[in-house]
């Protein structure tokens, strides 16, 4: 097959998944994203062609929509909505993430599921790829409140997962407490201890060691990895980080035990600017154990913070930007910002936060850009050694966890940095991690069959 029309064969697959995905504008930008960059394998591999692997990929193994009723304290009755895609299960269980936002519809998680797919693979550790979630809105809720919603939500998603089947983890609004009620009623139905069920566990109940830390401190490993080749490090760099969940906080943590400072963290109301660099402790008291906002970080943090409602965090001058809250959270105008004020590298935290707009502008200035599917490929590869550890009944030691987390984002990097220049793209990032990731998926796909 020719190049272009591999291209014309990619572009027909993915006006096919317009049409059959209706309004489900995040899924169509994700499938455009990969299938964009895979026309020089179609057009050096003329099996991938024969056996429609493209046109199978888009198509989830199965989805799962249920209705999830639930009490609050007051007695109302709400009625919310769970989700289940099982995208793709060639290379091991469908793993990933449960979000519990307003925002989540079908189109949401399965363009996490699909991302998911070639994530999973690039970690090389036998995991398949799946998404979840609910359009519930934890904020504001109470622990009871959010305890029966999980409840009620696993009392439907028991059936369609387990150890070997599909092992969901957290996501946005999915923390260590709500994987804890999650997992506390899969035992109360099944009557097993399955440890290996759900990842993101207490540690001192089935969880690993630095799972929390993992997608943070994964995504500031693969910055360095961007930076050393280019001949540089993060010592002494400042960064712009958004977001201050999950990966938000445990990304701070990194750039600073290696030298770097971390300026900024935001939320949907606005961000706070740090002079002095982010004060750890008081953020993790705030949103860890307070749960509170970054406004409140601003009140208490004394002269050298700012809380700025609103307004765009990339407006920050900074070496570095790690985007760790949502997706679309930076468009062209933000990367315009970054680019004028000198950025040498962005990373993904979060899933597709930088629009393909805002990518063209970066790649063009020449900036390092690390896609979600490798950048922030460390918290799914901690749960699969969490799986790993399940299934061996085992504690690894958070030592030799985060060694293996290291290995596992060099490796992330090496695979994408060789792909890339091997299909003509070097330095392309982008291109390096979707073609490895299908590769790999792909391969399994042929040598199983149409199945
Ligand atoms: P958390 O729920 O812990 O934190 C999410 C943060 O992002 C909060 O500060 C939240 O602010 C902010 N945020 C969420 N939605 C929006 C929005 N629409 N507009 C502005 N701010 C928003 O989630 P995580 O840290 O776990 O996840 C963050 C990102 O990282 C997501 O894209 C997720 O898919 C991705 N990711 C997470 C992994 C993990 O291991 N947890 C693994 C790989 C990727 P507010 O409280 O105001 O809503």
């Amino acid at each position: 097959m020719t190049s272009a029309s591999a291209q014309d064969r990619l572009a027909a697959v993915h006006a096919e998944v317009v049409r059959r995905n209706p309004a489900e504008p995040e899924f169509h930008q994700a499938a455009r994203e990969v299938l964009e960059t895979l026309a020089p394998v179609l057009a050096a591999r003329p099996e991938v062609a024969e056996a429609a692997l493209v046109e199978r990929i888009v198509e989830p193994e199965r989805q799962v929509l249920f209705r999830v009723p639930w009490q609050d304290d007051r007695g109302r009755t709400h009625v919310n909505r769970g989700f289940r895609v099982e995208f793709n299960s060639a290379l091991g269980p469908y793993k990933g993430g449960l979000r519990f936002h307003p925002t989540v519809n079908l189109g949401i998680v399965k363009f996490l599921g699909f991302e998911q797919i070639f994530k999973n693979a690039l970690t090389g550790l036998g995991i398949g790829g799946g998404k979840g979630g609910s359009d519930f809105d934890p904020h504001g809720r109470s622990d009871a409140e959010v305890m029966r919603f999980c409840q009620s939500f696993m009392t439907e998603l028991y059936r369609h997962i387990g150890d070997r089947t599909d092992v969901p983890a957290g996501d946005i609004g999915v923390g260590g407490r709500e994987i804890g009620y999650l997992f506390g009623q899969y035992r109360r139905i099944t009557n097993r201890w399955e440890a290996g069920v759900l990842t993101g566990k207490g540690v001192g109940w089935g969880g690993s060691n630095a799972r929390t830390e993992a997608t943070g401190y994964g995504n500031v490993l693969f910055t360095a990895e961007m930076l050393r080749q280019r001949g540089e490090d993060l010592e002494g760099q400042q960064a712009v980080v958004s977001g201050s969940g999950n990966v938000a906080i445990y990304t701070v943590e990194k750039l600073h035990q290696l030298g770097a400072r971390a300026l900024t963290v935001s939320d949907s109301s606005g961000y706070v600017v740090d002079d002095k660099g982010i004060d750890l402790e008081l953020l993790k008291q705030i949103k860890e154990v307070e749960r509170g906002r970054v406004e409140d970080y601003a009140k208490r943090r004394g002269t050298s913070a700012t809380f700025v409602p609103g307004g765009s965090v990339w407006d920050v001058p900074a070496d570095l930007a790690l985007p760790s809250a949502t997706q679309n959270e930076l468009g062209a105008e933000a990367a315009r910002s970054l680019v004028r004020n000198g950025v040498k590298a962005v990373s993904e935290g979060a899933n597709m936060p930088v629009t393909p707009d805002a990518v063209r502008v970066l790649r063009e200035a020449g900036v390092a850009f690390g896609p979600g599917k490798a950048a922030n490929a460390g918290g799914v590869a901690v749960s699969a050694l969490e799986m790993r550890q399940n299934s061996g009944r085992d504690v690894w030691s958070k030592e030799r966890v985060e060694s293996e987390l290291a290995t596992v984002m060099q490796d992330i990097h090496h695979t994408c940095w060789e792909t890339a220049e091997r299909y003509g793209a070097p330095g392309d990032y982008v291109t390096g991690a979707n073609i490895a990731g299908f590769e790999r998926v792909a391969d399994a796909m042929l040598a199983q069959g149409l199945v």
